[in-house]
């Protein structure tokens, strides 16, 4: 499994001296930068390091990292520094390699993004705690020895905690493309249907204002059996009645693997492979299709 580092970036954060506020890179204009935005933009995952804006002759603009900066992005952030030497690419292998997710803690890091986004709603995370969209869960594992066989004897230790990252699914871009991330937005519709061969087709297409991207449901998530199946087409039906007819507002949180749809550059599915990856309004599927409808949410956090 390869690790690739993205450098150009789509979204930073531009802080005006009150507040943090979230910018799209075309939305920027050069004088503009220049003026206003130069040495205050930040990466948009809450990592020290600064971000600036470029736009070549032909137009085309993007955000990079400061010189040198490479190395204040978070260890796990997506433009983090590549490593260059060896021991720090033994380090990304065994965090890639041995250091896997299993269902109980992708519930209940998502049930957490959940806990954090209404705390920060309610202004109770201060603003280096608010900005981090990472959520840590501890194994409860001692630390792991990398590269047990280092020549050097160097034994380099990294702590064996389960990262899972989080990103709000209205900033998904190809910077995430093929990477495992809790992701949280809102749903704007319901959409399925049937292959000829009767496989179901089911998406929650989220809020993104320049990108569709959606929550699949793989096979793999019914597990090929057809009253699972059936489960889910029944709980969909619910949601679109519920979004699109009696328009409850929705968030949901998910864990899978990004992809773009194929054939399709600019459309991402966020692969949920297993019941236990999803909530809608802190309720599980199985719980949405037992009570009918949605619980009705009395706080707004995205
Ligand atoms: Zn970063």
């Amino acid at each position: 499994m390869g690790i690739v580092y993205k450098t150009k970036m789509e979204w930073c954060f531009y802080n005006d001296g009150t507040k943090i506020v979230k910018k799209y890179v075309d939305n920027i204009e050069k004088e503009e930068y220049d003026y206003i935005y130069k040495r205050k933009l930040t990466c948009i995952h809450g990592c020290e390091a600064k971000v600036k804006f470029t736009q070549k002759k032909n137009k085309k603009k993007f955000f990079s990292t400061w010189n040198k900066d490479g190395k204040k992005h978070n260890e796990n952030c997506e433009y983090h520094v590549q490593y260059t030497d060896e021991l720090g690419r033994k380090k990304l292998k065994a965090i890639a390699e041995h250091i896997q997710v299993n269902d109980e803690q992708i519930e209940a890091a998502l049930k957490r993004k959940i806990k954090n986004l209404k705390k920060e709603f309610r202004g109770e995370i201060n603003e280096s705690d608010n900005l981090g969209s990472k959520v840590i869960i501890n194994t409860g594992e001692s630390d792991v020895k990398v590269g047990n066989d280092d020549a050097d004897g160097n034994g380099d230790k990294v702590s064996k905690r389960e990262n899972i990252t989080s990103i709000d699914a209205s900033l998904i871009n190809s910077t995430y493309e093929n990477r495992r991330k809790c992701v949280y937005g809102r749903i704007d519709n319901v959409q399925y249907s049937h292959s000829e061969s009767s496989e179901l087709y089911g998406y929650l297409n989220l809020v993104n204002d320049y990108y569709k991207v959606s929550v699949y449901f793989p096979t793999s998530y019914y597990e090929g059996n057809e009253f699972k199946k059936e489960e889910l087409e029944k709980t969909l039906e619910i949601l679109k009645t519920d979004i699109e007819k009696n328009n409850k507002k929705t968030i949901v949180t998910c864990y899978g693997e990004i992809k773009s749809k194929k054939g399709k550059k600019n459309d991402y599915n966020i692969h949920v492979i297993n019941p236990k990856h999803i909530l809608i309004n802190e309720m599980s599927m199985n719980k949405i299709l037992t009570k009918g409808e949605l619980e009705v949410l009395d706080y707004d956090i995205i």
